[in-house]
């Protein structure tokens, strides 16, 4: 289907084609906590970076993730690319270099109203800040670090992509 997405302000506005455009994912981990996860995590989406247009382009900032490990320590910078509008800060999607035909638009960007998944997964819980209580469903799954299952295998298990134009 046709995600259409902009950030809080309008200065830019995206769309692009989705197969998979459950919002399951819920990730807890730091960097998602602080970039975009108002509850505590964050919602990606999978699309497709060839179908990506962007207005406004020139609004984008580009952040790349300080990895530390326990101790707090800088460890790299992580080569995913998260981007957000410059003038209002919403963070709009994220792109990897080792995975360069996908891109994640954060589901709390996207304007096209998105089909209401029938399970959740709940991933990076190791991560997760102390105040957060997950609101865990009967069929949700739940990690302490990342699944092996990806997005777009949640929604082939569950007969969910999306091949609407
Ligand atoms: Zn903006
Ligand atoms: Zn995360």
């Amino acid at each position: 289907m046709m995600l259409e997405g902009s950030c809080h302000c309008g200065a830019v506005r995206f769309r692009l084609r989705s197969r998979h455009p459950y919002p399951f994912n819920l990730c807890y981990c730091s960097i998602c906590r602080k970039t975009s996860g108002g509850g505590g995590f964050a919602i990606n989406l999978g699309g497709e970076q060839a179908s990506l247009e962007i207005d406004g382009r020139e609004h984008l900032r580009v952040y790349r993730a300080k990895l530390r490990d326990d101790a707090g320590r800088e460890l790299e910078e992580s080569p995913a690319e998260r981007s957000f509008c410059g003038r209002c800060g919403s963070h709009l999607w994220l792109w990897d270099p080792r995975w360069p035909e996908l891109v994640h638009p954060l589901a709390a960007a996207i304007d096209t109203a998105l089909p209401v998944p029938p399970e959740r997964t709940h991933l990076m819980l190791a991560s997760k800040a102390p105040w957060v209580e997950p609101a865990i469903g009967p069929r949700d799954r739940q990690f302490a670090g990342y699944p092996e299952e990806s997005i777009a295998a949640w929604h082939e298990r569950l007969g969910l992509v999306s091949d609407a134009p």
